[in-house]
């Protein structure tokens, strides 16, 4: 078998396994079907792209597993009128899902060269609905608020307020949510006309969500193969504030 009948053998396997464990949404599927993942990890894992495994991005960072990323987004609910923010770009991964799900999506990252990395990756999928910047998304992206969704990728012990506060009254927010590792949860947030509705969809294990931009000073450095240095500015549509 060639590597091309490789690659669509395993997506159609994760396709199934997804579609057993509960993913129904078929524009969700369909996403995850047309997005290659293996273009979003180092490729040192590229065998291992379509196994239902969260990887390695650098930064000691991680690409979701994509049981988790289909399960977030069919929770998102999402139409192509949204507009979303997301906390932790990351491999631009589950950036690129939601970009096929809604009209824009602003995606935060604290560490420079990962989200330059990720940017060079939304430019050669010609994917152009998707607007980052470098800056601490917990202080979510005022100028462009409210949002209809908020997605954020790395566990905190409390949902920001100020995330809850930049959504929209009907607005959904999912995000793990806990303070130990090994005890967190995927929330449900619904923004209400008087508060936020709760609901615990399932356990996870994320990376934490940490204040301020990751510094970047002595960056240049070699991970899963991949050179990322961090001296030259990102130059992203909108402003950015690093
Ligand atoms: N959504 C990503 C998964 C990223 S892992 C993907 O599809 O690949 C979580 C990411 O959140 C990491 O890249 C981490 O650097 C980032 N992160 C953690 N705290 C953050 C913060 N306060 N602001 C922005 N990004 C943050």
């Amino acid at each position: 078998m060639n590597i091309n009948t490789t690659i669509a053998a395993r997506k159609i396997r994760l396709i199934m396994k997804l579609r057993r464990s509960g993913i129904t949404d078929t524009a969700v599927l369909s996403a995850i079907e047309r997005v290659p993942r293996e273009f979003f990890v180092p490729e040192a894992f590229i065998d291992q792209a379509y196994e239902d495994i969260a990887l390695p991005i650098g930064r000691g960072q991680t690409i979701s597993q994509p049981m988790v990323v289909a399960a977030m987004t069919q929770a998102l609910d999402l139409n192509k009128k949204h507009k979303i923010l997301e906390i932790g770009t990351g491999s631009g991964y589950q950036a690129t899902i939601l970009s096929k799900l809604c009209r824009r999506v602003y995606s935060i990252e604290r560490h420079r060269p990962l989200l330059r990395v990720a940017e060079e990756r939304f430019r050669e999928l010609r994917i152009y609905n998707i607007t980052t910047k470098t800056a601490d998304g917990m202080q979510g992206w005022i100028e462009q608020k409210p949002f209809d969704r908020i997605i954020i990728t790395a566990a905190a012990a409390e949902p920001p307020t100020i995330l809850l506060e930049q959504m929209s009254v009907g607005g959904i927010m999912i995000a793990p949510i806990g303070k130990q590792k090994d005890a967190q949860h995927i929330y449900k947030i619904t923004r209400t006309e008087d508060g936020y509705d709760y609901e615990c969809l399932m356990p996870v294990r994320f990376v934490p969500l940490l204040p301020k931009v990751a510094p970047h000073h002595i960056e240049t450095t070699k991970e899963n193969g991949n050179i990322l240095d961090s001296n030259e500015e990102i130059c992203t549509k909108e402003p950015c504030f690093i």
